[in-house]
């Protein structure tokens, strides 16, 4: 693996180093404050080409190599996890899985809108009772001639509020467990669909976060996506790629709380001298360094394997069960270096770690990731 970027992953990174810094940096504190970022950021990420980096570009994408999205992802999550968030679900989870399954139709509806920021995705796997064992979800797709019709409910939906097109996994068939889930294109002004915005979370508070109760929703056989019962195989392989890109996130939430300690460690004095002069505090921001490294070596050599057509998913897991830890450990580190003021929300460290940890808890928790990782090294399954 050549840890050297291209000129290309370089000006691509500087051009969202430069985003970040003119269109979310001023605004990150009110759009937490307001619970919502400023929607017109959606058509600037695609204007950009942030929403389509990895889709092919007869479909409106940039044809992009999955560094140079992790490059992207990292700055977004250095500027507002709420925004990488957007980018993440919309381009990584739902964009990537119509490329990746969808048929000509299919991907000719949806991507060109999607990559250019006219339209967003969301994921529709949770429900209010199956998170981890989300095989075992209970939201049912009966076939009516042509159509198949949709009842039941998604919990804590990222982009939810806003999505125009949710990626939905339901129950086609009375198998019991994963093999009776299929995936359908559902457009969210579909009758009998509605969304009710989750308030109150503790962090990526920018982000329309919702759920969606599906009464009699009528959806032609035609939007499947993907073989009929294959739709757990299709959500697994769309978040085996998606962990790249939270690992990626983490990355960012890191690399600010590191930015924010050094900078705060060298102007706050106490006892006649900069805090950065003790040894203690010196220990804070280097064990903030060393998570940085370490989560981000790990992002890219998922990364790297993706690109060169290389088994993934446990490498995937693996980055982000240490990228998200690490992501809350730096924030809160980088949250000691501030003392006091860290704990107020005028300053960014406070809102690290809020956005950080919900890391550990999406796209399969910490514990989820582990369970993973041992079946592949023991050949065992836990679930
Ligand atoms: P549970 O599954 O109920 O887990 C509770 C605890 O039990 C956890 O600590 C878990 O690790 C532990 N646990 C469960 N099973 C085991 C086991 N076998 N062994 C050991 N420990 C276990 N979902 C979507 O589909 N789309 C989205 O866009 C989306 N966005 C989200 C955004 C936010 C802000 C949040 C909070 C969640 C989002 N989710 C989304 C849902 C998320 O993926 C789930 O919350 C997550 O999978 C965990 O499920 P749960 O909350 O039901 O927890």
């Amino acid at each position: 693996m050549n840890l050297e970027l291209g000129e290309e992953q370089t000006a691509v990174r500087q051009l969202a180093r430069d985003f970040v810094g003119r269109e979310i940096t001023p605004n990150v504190v009110e759009w937490d404050r307001a619970e919502s970022v400023d929607r017109s950021i959606v058509k600037k990420l695609g204007a950009l080409g942030f929403l389509g980096l990895t889709i092919d570009e007869e479909y409106g994408g940039c044809g992009g190599d999955h560094l140079t999205y992790c490059l992207v992802t990292e700055e977004l999550g250095r500027g507002d996890s709420s925004v990488r968030g957007i980018v993440s679900v919309s381009l990584g989870l739902v964009a990537k899985t119509i490329a990746a399954w969808g048929n000509e139709a299919q991907k000719r509806q949806w991507l060109p809108r999607l990559t250019a920021g006219d339209a967003l995705g969301c994921f529709g796997l949770t429900e209010p009772g199956t998170g981890s064992d989300a095989g075992n979800l209970t939201t049912r797709a009966v076939r009516e001639g042509d159509d198949y019709v949709v009842s039941g409910s998604k919990m804590f939906i990222t982009n939810g509020s806003w999505a125009d097109v949710v990626l939905l996994f339901a129950r086609t068939n009375d198998t019991p467990g994963h093999k009776g889930v299929s995936a359908f294109l559902l457009p969210t002004d579909t009758p009998g669909l509605t969304r009710r915005t989750i308030h109150g979370k503790l962090g990526l508070r920018g982000q329309a976060t919702a759920e969606l109760v599906l009464d009699d929703v009528r959806v032609p056989a035609a939007a499947m996506l993907g073989p009929e019962g294959k739709g757990f195989a299709i959500a697994m392989s769309a978040l085996a790629k998606g962990r790249m890109s939270v690992a990626a996130g983490c990355v960012g939430i890191a690399q600010a709380a590191l930015e924010a300690a050094v900078g705060y460690a060298g102007e706050r004095e106490q006892f006649g001298k900069p805090i950065a002069s003790y040894q203690l505090v010196q220990e804070l921001v280097s064990d903030i360094s060393v998570d940085v490294s370490a989560a981000r070596l790990l992002t890219w050599q998922v990364a790297d394997l993706v690109d060169r057509g290389k088994d993934f998913a446990t490498a995937a897991s693996r980055a982000k069960l240490f990228a998200s830890e690490a992501a809350v450990r730096a924030a809160n580190n980088a949250l000691q270096v501030f003392g006091g003021y860290g704990y107020i929300d005028e300053y960014p460290v406070g809102k690290l770690l809020r956005d950080a940890r919900v890391m550990t808890l999406y796209e399969g928790t910490s514990q989820i990731q582990k369970l993973i990782i041992g079946r592949a090294l023991t050949g065992v399954s836990a679930f």
